[in-house]
């Protein structure tokens, strides 16, 4: 299985993602193998696009979420308000929340749990800085992420959790990691899992890449064992690069009789 997760971020409106939401569904027309394949459009385009894909086999993510099931938290959008919308998938700690908003690794903890016990499935995001990066630290700055964002996390029965592995240095800046360097992180990631979760399957926690994957790169990453899966941001919205991603996944999926 490969998973595709479609990070629309700020960049579409409801008229906007209603269309590109149509648009991702006739990419996988005719396909014998597809991907599972998560939309994630902004909090108010949910409903209308929940419309579109209702009866299909993609999924609605949404792109954050509190981690109190509700109250007085103005502003803050809980889980049940998304399951009512039809949301079963939540990105949690992306970069552009922890370095502008202020998200640090105890609230992702806390949004992890939440989402969990709520049975919906997180996909959680980690990854260095350039600077961190330079300086040989990847490896110390997963770990940290990692430990924190999944302690205490005990997966029953069917539950998962996707992380996805975005360097900040790929995410829409164009420069995307090689493949070689997602391939080290992976193992590293794979490794610490295998200790902090032991006898739980890897289809249980997936691993994805994310950072700058367009039309043209994804096919290198997808056709990795080891990489699970895509997080596309800029190239989701444009939808002849995202049809190209979905070609990619159904290529490398034929090829393997998957
Ligand atoms: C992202 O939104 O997480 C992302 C990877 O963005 P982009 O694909 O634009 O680099």
């Amino acid at each position: 299985m490969k998973t595709l997760i479609a990070n629309w971020k700020m960049n579409v409106g409801i008229r906007e993602s209603v269309a590109l939401a149509r648009g991702t569904l006739l990419t996988l027309r005719g396909r014998k193998l597809i991907p599972e394949l998560v939309i994630c459009p902004s909090f108010i385009a949910l409903s209308e696009v929940r419309k579109i894909v209702a009866r299909s086999s993609v999924s609605l993510g949404a792109q954050n979420v509190f981690w109190e099931p509700s109250g007085a938290y103005t502003g803050e959008t809980s889980t049940r308000m998304l399951q009512e919308v039809g949301v079963s998938y939540v990105i949690l700690g992306h970069s552009e929340r922890r370095q502008e908003l202020g998200e640090t690794d105890e609230m992702i903890h806390k949004k992890v749990l939440h989402v969990l016990s709520e049975q919906m499935t997180p996909i959680v995001c980690i990854g260095e800085s350039k600077q961190q990066h330079e300086a040989g630290q990847t490896q110390e700055v997963i770990r940290t992420q990692l430990i924190s964002a999944l302690s205490q996390v005990y997966l029953r029965g069917s539950e998962r959790v996707l992380i996805a592995y975005e360097p900040l240095w790929a995410i829409g800046s164009g420069v995307v990691a090689s493949v070689g360097e997602v391939i080290e992180v992976h193992q590293f990631i794979r490794s610490l899992l295998q200790e902090l979760f032991a006898g739980v399957s890897s289809q249980q926690i997936p691993l994805l890449y994310g950072g700058s994957v367009d039309g043209e790169n994804a096919y290198g990453f997808l056709r990795e064992e080891l990489i699970d899966g895509l997080l596309v941001g800029g190239a989701s919205v444009k939808i002849n690069q995202f049809k190209d991603i979905v070609e990619a996944c159904g290529e490398v999926l034929e090829a393997q009789g998957i």
